[in-house]
């Protein structure tokens, strides 16, 4: 298992790896919570933190094989949360900023399949928050997300998931962190229940990808391109032209076939708006795209 020992604040070509492991190997990466597990009762100040030391991203991990131009295929095979869980309200932070003039905090019991708030019992969905490479250029906090991946706060990546990250750098310098019990798409008041635990996984590496800039994910049958930008016009514009590329490679369709299926069968989802770049993804069928031999 890969400790939480080892954590950055950063993707970055420029960072040593602390593992290297082959394609196929299972690995087990033990993550820290956003707030760097800083946390751990509900009077705190939120003032009081290391607000350098948010967002630990656990790894670099070097997956031998992979090289600039390769897709590096990530399974998630398991993801095990702690027993507390953490959410904050922050003044000037996310679509509620304007209105929250102090920090509060809500800690969660997660020993269960649910859990409490306030009067109501809500569903566990464990997801991971931040989950990318090195970009492919200088660094980028793990705060944010981007073509390499990052902070895109996507619910969907969760157990079973098979996440497609492009490869800029040799090893790829892979990490993850940010697990989350709970999370609405859009992410509206900037956190979910923020919890450490831990993550099993493998690697694949997909050589020689000739249009790979941004990630692309499977999930329970459907085919998502992601993008993220500075704001959701961008981000939605951005997606659809990966959508449309990948559609059009896999059925070999003119573009304007290719746009008039988009328009018909793709769904266009928010993952986040908060991260302080925008996160979307759209949904095809995977059928479609069965010719790719992704
Ligand atoms: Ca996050």
């Amino acid at each position: 298992m890969l400790s939480s020992n080892h954590v950055f604040y950063g993707f970055s070509k420029d960072l040593k790896p602390v593992l290297t492991v082959e394609p196929g190997e299972i690995i087990t990466i033990e993550t820290l919570d956003a707030f760097n597990n800083q946390i751990n009762d509900a009077t705190q100040k939120l003032d009081e933190l290391d607000w350098n030391k948010v967002n630990p991203a656990t790894g670099p991990i070097y997956v031998k094989t992979a090289e600039p131009g390769d897709f590096l295929k990530v399974t998630i095979e398991g993801i095990e949360l702690n027993s507390t869980g953490v959410m904050a309200s922050i003044p000037h932070a996310g679509v509620f900023g304007n209105i929250h003039k102090k920090s509060t905090i809500k800690m969660f019991n997660l020993e269960d399949e649910f859990t409490e708030f306030n009067d109501l019992v809500l569903p566990i969905s464990p997801m991971i928050g931040v989950i990318g490479v090195a970009p492919e250029n200088g660094m980028v906090p793990n705060g944010e997300p981007g073509g390499h991946g990052g902070n895109m706060d996507n619910r969907l990546i969760t157990l079973g998931t098979e996440l497609y990250l492009p490869v800029f750098h040799p090893g790829a310098l892979f990490g993850l962190g940010d697990l989350h019990a709970s999370m609405g798409d859009g992410e509206v008041n900037v956190t979910g229940i923020e919890v450490s635990g831990k993550v099993t996984l493998t690697f694949e590496v997909l050589k020689k990808i000739k249009h790979h800039n941004h990630p692309i994910f499977k999930k329970d049958g459907s085919f998502y391109c992601l993008y993220s930008a500075d704001t959701l016009d961008e981000a939605v514009e951005g997606v659809s032209n990966e959508m449309l590329y990948w559609i059009t490679e896999a059925l070999q369709y003119d573009l304007s076939d290719s746009a008039m299926l988009l328009s018909l069968m793709a769904d266009l989802e928010i993952c986040q708006v908060v991260d302080p770049k925008k996160t979307v993804r759209m949904k095809m069928p995977n059928i479609y795209f069965r010719n790719l031999n992704l």
